[in-house]
């Protein structure tokens, strides 16, 4: 394959020196570091090693060109200053393509080599009208078992004949999972807690055998840690797979699949977060939890599906502020953003399906980085004077611990999955929801005060409402705060005055965010993609506000790229 650059050398250090934000991860005089026991501390590194294998991992299962290209830029930076920004970017998406968020198209860092739908999950030449032939054929041949394996989350799909199979990610990816697994051994050789130890020798395990139970296993074991000196998380998203959903835009197959009792999940991209737990941090998290329960009998249609949340008596999720040491993988793809927190595992995942439970973690760092001269002009610019004092980081925080909370609340992964591919936008979008409509309910519980319900109000609604540009339905979180928007605009819980400033009416937002959470849960319930394609495209209009809003942003400079800084 030849390299050749599509940008050029000004383009790519205008992208990465004037439109990107530093993430900087903890390095080794952090007090958080120092108070770790010897053993820890030697622990910390075996897990920082088992992140960067799996970085590899996650090149491949991204695009079939990422780790040659990574290793043409990383033999030419040296002599080639346009190849060393080539590199920057390429590290930054960490790929050689991806969406960054503001752009329709994708950024491709190389001529000729594109974003693929399928990722290098399935065969680059292989379309979905071919695909979906492929499963009718087989299905039609009797090969179940066959078909099931393509449709699973953690296998990659390759041509055999005039058919497909599904490979075993501990397969295909056998020599960089044992390395893991060896790092991940000695880690829990070292470690000074016995909870840990144990979970990182299942994780281990988890990665030498082709058995979705031994996955189980290390999830449930994970998930129950509330108080560890060390993070350590395999992360396992399906966002990126954009073939597998297909298969229910196709009638015949949508039904052959349901006939056969055939599980279709899109494919997991691999990851992997290291961090130190924060206990300050950790604590103010705890306080939110003790509420899910009630909330839960709260939410709209409570009685008409099963509240995975109240399945047995304490409640299975574990919560953590996490000073983070190392990001790679999924978690470094950052394209577009760049995740504050994670609760997992995901539904989809055999763990939560037998009952066990799911572990939230928080980035402090992450949160912490930020443009704030840009901020304070958005604020000047787009937002009405009296509500300044209400624009706030740590309210910001906050929202984000509803969010992640959000997830375990509403209907199970059966009704999520059965809008095909709007799913994601759907549940991410409810997830804001449930966060936004339920914080007045913590002041009553004087979790939090009146004045930070504000303040989580007003940091939302311009820190994250107030779009830089029209969103990509492959973006949805940016596609669920649009909809938000447009929904407080219609109902006027937000409007903006004659100086184009926003004006927020406090006293109907709380009835307007539970109508629409109301409106959200009963999309789910309807388990009909046409009812979710309906109400996303009437909520995703791209108004004359929108416009004017993304325009501000545009004239302030958009800082679409992040840089990981690491120091282990
Ligand atoms: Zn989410």
């Amino acid at each position: 394959m030849d390299f050749k650059i599509k940008y050029s050398e000004e383009q790519l250090a205008d992208m990465m020196q004037n439109k990107s934000i530093n993430v900087e991860l903890v390095n080794k005089n952090f007090a958080g570091y120092q108070a770790l026991t010897d053993g820890d501390k030697k622990a910390l590194q075996h897990l920082v090693n088992a992140a960067k294998m799996m970085n590899n991992v996650a090149l491949e299962q991204d695009n079939p060109y990422n780790l040659s290209a990574k290793k043409y830029l990383e033999e030419n930076a040296a002599n080639s200053s346009h190849i060393a920004r080539a590199l920057e970017l390429f590290n930054s998406i960490n790929g050689v393509s991806g969406f960054n968020g503001v752009d329709e198209q994708p950024i491709e860092i190389f001529e000729n080599i594109t974003l693929l739908k399928g990722r290098n999950f399935y065969p680059q030449d292989l379309n979905i009208e071919e695909f979906h032939d492929i499963l009718i054929k087989m299905l039609k041949s009797g090969k179940i078992k066959e078909v099931q394996n393509i449709l699973s989350a953690r296998t990659m799909v390759r041509r055999d004949g005039e058919e497909l199979k599904g490979i075993d990610y501990t397969e295909y990816f056998a020599d960089e999972f044992s390395y893991i697994a060896n790092e991940l051994e000695v880690a829990a050789y070292y470690t000074s807690n016995n909870e840990f130890k144990e979970y990182l020798g299942w994780q281990a395990q988890a990665f030498l055998q082709n058995n979705e139970d031994m996955d189980m296993l290390a999830d449930k074991h994970w998930a129950v840690m509330q108080d560890t000196p060390l993070e350590f998380t395999i992360s396992r998203e399906n966002y990126d797979d954009e073939i597998t959903p297909t298969i229910y835009d196709n009638k015949e197959l949508a039904e052959l699949i349901n006939i056969h009792k055939i599980e279709a999940v899109s494919k997991d991209m691999l990851g992997v977060r290291v961090g130190i737990i924060n206990k300050e941090g950790t604590d103010l998290i705890l306080k939110f939890k003790q509420h899910l329960p009630d909330l839960a009998r709260l939410m709209p249609y409570a009685d008409k599906y099963n509240q995975t949340i109240l399945n047995g008596e304490e409640l299975k999720q574990t919560m953590v502020d996490a000073d983070i040491v190392e990001l790679q993988g999924d978690y470094a793809q950052c394209r577009g953003g760049i995740t504050t927190a994670q609760n997992l595992p995901n539904n989809d995942k055999l763990s939560v399906k037998t009952g066990g439970g799911r572990r939230n973690v928080y980035h402090r760092q992450v949160r912490m980085s930020g443009d704030k001269s840009k901020q304070q002009a958005i604020l000047d610019r787009l937002v009405d004077k009296s509500l300044h004092q209400y624009f706030d980081k740590e309210a910001d925080h906050l929202f984000v611990i509803g969010h992640e909370n959000g997830h375990s609340l509403g209907p199970g992964s059966e009704y999520q999955n059965a809008i095909g591919t709007y799913k994601h936008i759907i549940e991410e979008h409810k997830a804001d929801t449930i966060s936004l409509a339920f914080m007045p309910y913590y002041v009553k519980n004087e979790v939090i005060t009146s004045d930070m319900l504000k303040k989580i109000y007003v940091s939302y609604i311009v820190g994250r409402m107030f779009l830089a540009a029209r969103p990509h339905h492959m973006l949805p979180h940016r596609m669920g705060e649009l909809i938000q928007f447009n929904y407080l605009l219609e109902h006027k819980a937000i409007s903006f005055n004659q100086e184009g400033l926003l004006q927020i009416d406090f006293d109907i937002l709380d009835n307007v965010l539970h109508k629409m959470l109301d409106e959200t849960i009963a999309v789910q319930l309807s388990k009909s993609p046409t009812q979710a394609e309906n109400f996303i495209n009437k909520y995703t209009q791209w108004s004359e506000y929108s416009a004017k809003i993304a325009n501000v942003h545009k004239e302030l400079g958009l800082k679409p790229y992040k840089k990981i800084i690491r120091y282990f």
